[in-house]
């Protein structure tokens, strides 16, 4: 296995609110690899965004962030904000699903690139201006020193998340966040940016975390994959393992409401997940699950443990494997 780079350990946020603590993030350990691209997959609400956000710094003052999260080393909980600036944007990078949210309207793609690139590096104006201009290439722009001379509104959806994950990649990341980046898009531009983001995987030996709510998007890119509910890790391993033999009866939920073809119609997961000021004791996806055990599923708090290949965090696996078995 190749060298851990983004380590999570104990991860936890907690917004403090008038009704109480939301406690949208509650214990996450993860290891991400360089060169290797975890998905990160649950229904809305999970606690995704949350966990990233809280690592790359961008969540609000109020958030409450206890635990580990370290880029090589380097500790990011509770760190200086000098450390912070130096981080974001240089060894920790984060694209969104809207990338107009990331690009300003009023400036010219190829000056923001520019920006970018002299926050943190000692770079001349024409090498970054050249700089600029190969990253646009690099992300599959055509005529990128025409396009550099644009603004963002200038640019199609597709084409605007090219330029945000240019910009996200200029200073070589060790880290590229991906947040549901392909989720506004039409199948043919959705395909086409997975494509970038594999090549910057490749291209950079980047440790990539894919946030997604959707299995089909992670068959297709992943290494790895964490599924997520309220704000704890149900299962974890190897993509393919996950995908045809899942432990979990909530991932299992999940491939159920994937679209497939052959299959009548999609069965999407009964009930909603809990509310976050209150999560049940137990296992929290206990209250919707079909195998649902009260002795067991109510009284303890699942945590990820080796189960086979993979990571479960299902106290009733190997009973269920041993049904399935039968
Ligand atoms: P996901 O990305 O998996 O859809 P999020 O990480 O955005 O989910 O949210 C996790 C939980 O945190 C949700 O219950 C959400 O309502 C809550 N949450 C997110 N931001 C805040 C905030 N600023 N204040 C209070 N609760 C929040
Ligand atoms: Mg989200």
């Amino acid at each position: 296995m190749s060298e851990t780079v983004l380590s999570l350990k104990d991860f936890r946020v907690t917004f403090p609110t008038l009704l109480g603590d939301v406690q949208a993030v509650r214990g996450i350990d993860l290891d991400v690899h360089a060169g290797e691209l975890v998905g990160v997959v649950g229904e809305s609400g999970s606690g995704k965004s949350v966990t990233f956000l809280g690592v790359m710094g961008l969540l609000p003052k109020s958030a409450r962030i206890t635990g580990s999260a370290t880029i090589r080393g380097t500790e990011l909980v509770g760190a200086s904000n000098k450390v912070q600036r130096a981080v974001r944007g240089k060894r920790i990078a984060m694209i969104f699903q809207d990338p107009l949210s990331a690009l300003n309207p009023v400036h010219k793609v190829g000056a923001q690139i520019v920006e970018m690139l002299q926050a943190h590096q000692n770079l001349s104006k024409d090498a970054a201006n050249k700089r600029a201009v190969e990253l646009l290439d690099l992300v599959g722009i055509p005529q990128p020193d025409q396009r550099a001379k644009q603004y963002p509104h200038e640019f199609s959806g597709g084409m605007r998340q090219r330029v945000m994950i240019a910009m996200a990649i200029a200073n070589d990341p060790e880290v590229l966040i991906a947040d549901e980046p392909t989720t506004a898009l039409d199948v043919t531009v959705q395909a086409q940016i997975l494509e970038v983001i594999q090549r910057v995987q490749r291209e950079l030996n980047a440790a990539v975390v894919f946030i997604t709510h959707d299995l089909g998007v992670i068959a297709r890119i992943a290494d790895r994959v964490q599924v997520m509910y309220a704000g704890r890790a149900a299962e974890r391993g190897e993509v393919h393992d996950i995908l045809l033999r899942p432990t979990h009866p909530y991932t299992q939920g999940l491939l159920d409401s994937l679209p497939a073809t052959g299959r009548e119609r999609l069965t999407p997961i009964a009930g909603a997940p809990p509310n976050m000021l209150r999560p049940p004791p137990g296992c929290a996806f206990g209250p919707r699950c079909p195998h649902f055990a009260a002795d067991v599923c109510a009284a303890t708090l699942p945590v990820l443990r080796p189960f086979g290949a993979v990571e479960t965090a299902c106290l009733r696996a190997e009973e269920l494997q041993a049904e399935v078995a039968r």
